[in-house]
């Protein structure tokens, strides 16, 4: 993003968790991405880091049929040939101070590098790792640390994984990954919104009807039932991805692209949403839990019945908020934000309701039909798209909405980056502007937790749903009360 910032020539990107899902389905593909694109610095070197003991050949086999059995006939050998010389490995418990004495060794070996360390591993061993890479001498003012999601479960654990990391790091080298925000259609939303004077006045309450964020699922909890049933809807999409998605739409101009202008203005946001506590939460929010139904045609079990579920589980698989920004630009403007498994469709998209021409010259039928929105789409497919009314060739005025891509993929020779590809580069480049700061992130669980307190408090159980629909009736309630109705329903 902003001026093109060049990749350190020298850099060691240890990868704790390398062995894992995460580092073989997402980041070593994405580095071997980067490096077909001639991206990547000129001498880096990849260590995985795990706990099995591995050579550097094993692990890098293993790497390659895992990669290879992911990405099947997109696999390419030739450029896997390229990547494997800068893979490495070394065998490390992060609960044993001793067995990190080898990666010590091999990192101090080249004291010249930059170094990133990428934690790729359950929460709980981040703050043993950062002590122990403290103990060795490991951290240097060149060193940067990546931290992957979930960051606690709430305000009082965030704050000990920030405290325990923020002991050996400083804030400006810590990269909390939020990667709905390496998003190609996210940074062009920002490229839509401020650098082009069109948008700006249509920007707010005057002009805007209201704003709908989903981030929906297809599949149910799969084989993650025993980490699901403990986290949620809201703690797994909602107080990370949606809150985000919903500070880059509707912050102020930031003075510069440059990190902290950005975050200052998203953390704004977040301090301005108006709290929902009390009796506002059975108003202004929906849990749901889906019940059996059918997902891409075949019969499918509901929550209570999947595998590693508590039978009287209340987790929600499900939320959608009304939420209120409470500042000049926003007043009365309602965010509807929404998150499910066993949907109809994969979706993440941003839709922004323009309100309606004052008097319609064309008669009912095309003030009814409400025809200016954005459609800033992320999943299944990458667009942004204008929505708008034209009429329709021939001998009559007839109106029909129409869209126009904004997205000008065609415009562009370059590809498109995927979001951990972008991430990775912004974190080798050391640009933080992607990534959440700790203030945004305590802001947004003081925001859901309030919420979350109600639900446990309430005798209420979560509103069933039928998998494979978008939820239960009182989320189309939510936005009925104002007159509204989600996109897809309209
Ligand atoms: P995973 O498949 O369970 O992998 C965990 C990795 O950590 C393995 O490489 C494991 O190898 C290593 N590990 C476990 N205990 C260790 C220890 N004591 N010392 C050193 N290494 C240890 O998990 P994952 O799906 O890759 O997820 C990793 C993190 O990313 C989690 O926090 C997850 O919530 C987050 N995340 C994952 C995804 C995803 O798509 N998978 C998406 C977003 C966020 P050994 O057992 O050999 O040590």
């Amino acid at each position: 993003m902003g001026t093109r910032m060049q990749a350190v020539p020298e850099l060691d990107l240890v990868i704790f968790g390398g062995t894992g899902d995460l580092a073989m389905r997402k980041l070593l593909p994405a580095l071997m991405r980067l490096q077909q694109d001639e991206l990547l610095p000129a001498r880096l070197r990849v260590i995985g880091v795990a706990r099995e003991p591995l050579t550097q050949a094993a692990f890098q086999a293993l790497a390659h049929d895992r990669i290879a059995s992911y990405q099947g006939k997109h696999f390419d050998p030739a450029g896997w040939d390229r990547f494997v010389g800068h893979i490495d490995y070394a065998r490390v418990d992060a609960t044993d101070a001793a067995s990190f004495d080898d990666l010590a060794q091999r990192l101090q070996a080249e004291p010249q590098r930059d170094r990133v360390f990428y934690l790729s591993t359950a929460p709980r061993l981040f703050s043993t790792i950062c002590d122990q890479l403290a103990a060795k001498g490991l951290i240097t003012e060149r060193s940067r640390v990546v931290l992957e999601k979930p960051l606690g479960h709430d305000l009082a654990s965030s704050r000990d994984i920030n405290d325990a990391v923020g002991g050996h790091f400083g804030e400006q080298q810590i990269y909390r990954i939020d990667h709905y925000l390496g998003k190609e259609p996210v940074q062009n939303l920002l490229a839509l919104r401020f650098g082009n004077a069109l948008f700006e006045p249509l920007w707010r309450r005057e002009s805007v009807r209201d704003v709908q964020i989903t981030v929906s699922e297809e599949l149910g909890v799969e084989s993650r039932g025993d980490f699901y049933d403990q986290v949620g809807a809201m703690r797994d999409m909602v107080q990370n991805h949606l809150l985000q998605l919903l500070c880059i739409v509707a912050m102020e101009p930031p003075a510069s692209i440059s990190a902290d202008a950005v975050r200052d203005e998203k953390l704004k946001i977040l301090r301005a949403l108006r709290p929902i506590e009390g009796a506002d939460v059975a108003h202004k929010t929906v849990r749901g839990q889906y019940r059996a139904g059918a997902s891409g045609g075949k019969p499918v079990p509901g929550y209570l019945e999947e595998e590693r579920i508590k039978p009287d589980s209340t987790t929600e698989t499900f939320v959608a908020i009304r939420a209120e920004i409470d500042t000049w630009r926003w007043a009365g403007v309602p965010f509807f934000l929404r998150t499910g498994k066993r949907m109809p469709q994969r979706v993440a998209e941003i839709v922004v309701n323009f309100r309606s021409v004052p008097h319609s010259i064309f008669g009912q039928s095309a003030e009814s039909m409400n025809p200016n929105r954005m459609v800033i789409r992320m999943q299944p497919d990458e667009k942004v798209e204008l929505h708008l009314l034209a009429k329709q060739p021939g001998d009559v005025m007839n109106l029909q909405p129409v869209h126009l891509n904004l997205d000008f993929s065609q415009s562009f020779k370059s590809r498109s980056l995927e979001a951990y590809e972008r991430l990775l580069m912004d974190v080798m480049r050391g640009n933080l502007t992607l990534f959440v700061r700790r203030d945004e992130q305590e802001a947004a669980w003081r925001w859901v937790e309030p919420i979350m307190n109600a639900w446990k408090a309430s005798t209420d159980k979560p509103k069933p749903y039928t998998a494979g629909t978008w939820g239960p009736a009182a989320s189309s309630a939510l936005l009925g009360r104002d007159g509204l109705a989600w996109h897809e329903e309209i």
